[in-house]
């Protein structure tokens, strides 16, 4: 079934606000069985609006709308709903409520206009909304649905979450949907596409593939969709084995999680303790993985050794390296990464040494060059890369290889 997106606000066609809703509303609506068909943005203009809501009924019987739902007077999307309905409003008892513990709890005053966000048009159905003020609300008139919420990003997914998505299954007959995804690291989309080439002819025409590239991974999902939800299930677990199998090692994890998350999980489940040395990511990579919550229980804590002074001083590599093999060396990143291992009393010790440009380069040590050392309580090794890019997608194509490394000392049981 197909629906559309009407997006209010006049900052959004001044490019002040990007609309990210109707991003948000069709990846998150697409798991409820709707396909959006057409999105328009429009301003704060009752004409406009009105008209845009008219001509989108003749295409689709179900609209979302969000903007303009606010408490000044810029804001007239649910008066010109009233108007568009032929109604009038009424006041509604639970918004009032809402609103009245909002306020006593932030100790403000309430002013009128707080007190009319309760008004609502009366044919409508209130969708309330407990991370804001204004509330949604659902109109169902012959046969069309319209639903209206606030433009504030947050507010709008907590009413698709906990009001919209409930009530769609209810109204409209939508087929059940499922979607798979696999993360796979480090290999160009066009080469996933020629190594699946074979497996997606054999796809029923019910479930279909997708390559959802971001940089330096490829996500691949695949959605099906059936009467049945648990033959679908089965169906669709059966193609996304073969996917992953015929992906192989690209394959980074068969969640729609990302390398990092899968890494801190596994750290957190297996106790095992991280640190870091790290050079030329200065401190990139334990930032990645701090963002995961629980990480502290396995995070030791970690060191930037940017300077050849605070390498040789913190890490004791010695002053010979430098002056023979030079910072950025195999040498270099495996005494980091064993150092750190003994400083911070860790179950496993990573390393990074490298150029990440665009200046520093030699002839022998061009840009994008990089070592990683890894190093565990059973020994040490290091691997060479050449990472190509600006400086800041140097660091997030280190970060990837540290997690396949990562990755495949932990399925190795540390063992080096
Ligand atoms: P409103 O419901 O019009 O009061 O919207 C309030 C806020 O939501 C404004 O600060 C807008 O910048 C933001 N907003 C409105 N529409 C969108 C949209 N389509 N995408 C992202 N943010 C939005
Ligand atoms: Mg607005």
């Amino acid at each position: 079934m197909n629906a559309e997106i009407i997006t209010i606000g006049d900052e959004l066609l001044i490019g002040q606000t990007v609309d990210t809703n109707s991003a948000w509303i069709g990846k998150n609506i697409a798991l409820h069985g709707i396909q959006i068909s057409r999105k328009t943005a429009i301003s704060d203009n009752e004409d406009d609006i009105i008209s845009a809501i008219k001509e989108a009924f003749q295409r689709v019987d179900f609209l979302l709308l969000t903007g303009g739902l606010g408490p000044t007077k810029d804001d007239i999307t649910k008066k010109t709903l009233a108007k568009l309905y032929g109604c009038g409003f009424r006041r509604d008892d639970g918004v009032t409520a809402h609103l009245e513990n909002i306020f006593a709890r932030r100790g403000r005053q309430m002013l009128e206009i707080n007190k009319q966000q309760a008004d609502v048009p009366e044919v409508c159905e209130v969708l309330s909304n407990e991370v804001g003020t204004a509330p949604g609300m659902w109109f169902d008139r012959q046969g069309k649905v319209l639903v209206s919420m606030p433009g504030v990003p947050n507010e709008m997914m907590h009413i698709m979450e906990n009001r919209v998505f409930p009530r769609i299954k209810n109204r409209f007959k939508t087929p059940e949907i499922l979607h798979y995804t696999a993360v796979t690291v480090g290999v160009p989309e066009s080469l996933l596409s020629k190594r699946l080439e074979e497996f997606e002819l054999t796809l029923p025409p019910h479930i279909s593939l997708a390559y959802l590239p971001a940089f330096n991974t490829v996500k691949l999902r695949l959605s099906g969709h059936a009467d049945n939800a648990d033959s679908l299930k089965s169906e669709i677990d059966g193609y996304f084995n073969r996917m992953c199998d015929v992906c192989g090692d690209a394959v980074f994890v068969r969640e729609d999680i990302s390398p990092v998350k899968y890494i801190a999980r596994q750290l957190i489940q297996h106790k095992t303790k991280i640190t870091f040395a790290e050079s030329c990511t200065g401190g990139f990579i334990a930032n990645q993985l701090v963002m995961e919550p629980g990480i502290s229980t396995v995070f030791r804590g970690s060191i930037v050794s940017y300077s050849n002074e605070i390498k040789q001083q913190e890490l004791g590599v010695p002053a010979s390296v430098f002056e023979t093999e030079g910072a950025v060396s195999e040498t270099c990143a495996r005494l980091m990464c064993e150092a750190a291992l003994k400083k911070f009393d860790a179950d496993i010790a990573v390393s990074t040494t490298g150029i990440a440009g665009p200046g520093g380069a030699t002839n022998e040590k061009p840009v994008g060059l990089i070592y990683i050392g890894i190093a565990t309580k059973t020994g040490s090794f290091v691997k060479k890369y050449h990472l190509f890019g600006t400086r800041e997608q140097f660091m997030i194509r280190a970060a990837n290889c540290v997690m396949q490394l990562l990755k495949s000392v932990i399925e190795n049981n540390l063992k080096i």
